[in-house]
């Protein structure tokens, strides 16, 4: 196979994969209190209801510094917006409790509380640890409309959310791997 229809095939094996909706086993094991009732009406489910808010870096480093910080792979997500294979990534089944952080500027970005198994192949969350982890920007690439997730802080590139996730948001925080790093609780 020719190095650009490889290409194109991995491509479109991403978005159909993070395009892909939590299968039933996932909403079956969906987190929060199972005794609590869920108001559909509540949950987010359209791309309009998400709101664009890109962030405002207070962390800033020239392109070469940020490839001192970075591993050759995780400046390829954080800084060129790429996008690590399906269930690659070494944080996917991560199940401990702790904290998710920027790899770049060791942000605090999600909590394991929020993290759920989505069925897509990457890390999944209905939603950031604060208001201000993460930023959101309209990302109109490989022809389709989707909301890209950034660091609330040096605004590098985490990933996409979708509004098919689980309660209580309805949001589907799909995030790279190698652009976090993970502070286990003591
Ligand atoms: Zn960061």
């Amino acid at each position: 196979m020719r190095p650009t229809a490889l290409f194109v095939l991995l491509l479109t094996l991403f978005v159909l994969g993070c395009s892909t909706g939590p299968d039933e086993q996932a909403m079956a094991t969906e987190p929060g209190d199972p005794g609590t009732e869920v108001d559909e009406s509540d949950l987010i489910r359209s791309y309009d209801q998400i709101p664009i808010a890109p962030a405002e870096p207070t962390v800033v480093h020239t392109d070469e510094e940020w490839r001192e910080i970075l591993s050759g792979d995780q400046y390829h997500i954080l800084r060129d917006h790429g996008t690590e294979p399906p269930y690659s990534g070494e944080l996917l089944d991560n199940d401990q409790p702790g904290v998710y952080r920027c790899a770049g500027c060791d942000h605090a970005l999600f909590s394991s509380q929020s993290k759920y198994d989505s069925g897509t192949g990457w890390p999944s969350y209905y939603e950031p640890i604060d208001d201000d982890a993460v930023g959101t920007a309209e990302d109109h690439s490989l022809g389709t409309f989707r909301v890209e997730v950034h660091c609330g802080q040096c605004a590098g590139h985490l990933g996409h959310v979708f509004p098919d996730g689980p309660a209580p948001t309805g949001l589907r925080y799909c995030i790279n791997s190698l652009a976090m790093t993970f502070d286990a609780e003591d």
